[in-house]
């Protein structure tokens, strides 16, 4: 007999797969919340608006994603290859590096991601000069599945 180190209950040595110290329940248990865990994060983003701000003149390009992680990524893989459609952001690009932008999610968990992106580019329009090329609700909308 051996107590499991986490439910403290005494179970044979056939409950232990090797020298765990915890027994084969709870590390099922374990190896579930951790997997729970993991798709937690990744649903995190889900659905949000996000934005790409140039920290040398504080110009920001709104965008929003189911995905907010491939979405960076695409977006730094264009900026890095010279070809973004948002002339403006790859010129700030080019010129300032990819250490001179900051990439962050402005909201998530958000259930109608392009209707709150027009209204936040509405938003940031006022205080901010804006990197977008399309700023209305119908070309966002387009944009998103793919007729633009
Ligand atoms: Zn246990």
């Amino acid at each position: 007999m051996k107590t499991c180190f986490k439910c403290k209950i005494d179970k044979s040595i056939d409950n232990y797969e090797n020298d765990n110290i915890i027994c084969i329940d709870c590390h099922s248990k374990r190896l579930d919340y951790l997997k729970n865990e993991a798709e937690n994060n990744l649903n995190k983003n889900v659905n949000c608006v996000y934005c790409i701000k140039c920290l040398v003149n504080n110009r920001v390009y709104i965008g929003s994603a189911s995905n907010f992680v491939k979405r960076l990524i695409a977006h730094k893989n264009q900026l890095q290859s010279g070809i973004h459609k948002a002339k403006l952001m790859q010129d700030d690009f080019n010129k300032y590096g990819l250490l001179n932008f900051d990439f962050y999610i402005i909201e998530h968990n958000i259930l109608n991601y392009i209707d709150r992106e027009y209204e936040l580019i509405n938003e940031y329009k006022v205080n901010y000069e804006l990197y977008n090329i399309n700023t209305g609700k119908t070309r966002i909308s387009k944009q998103k599945r793919g007729l633009l």
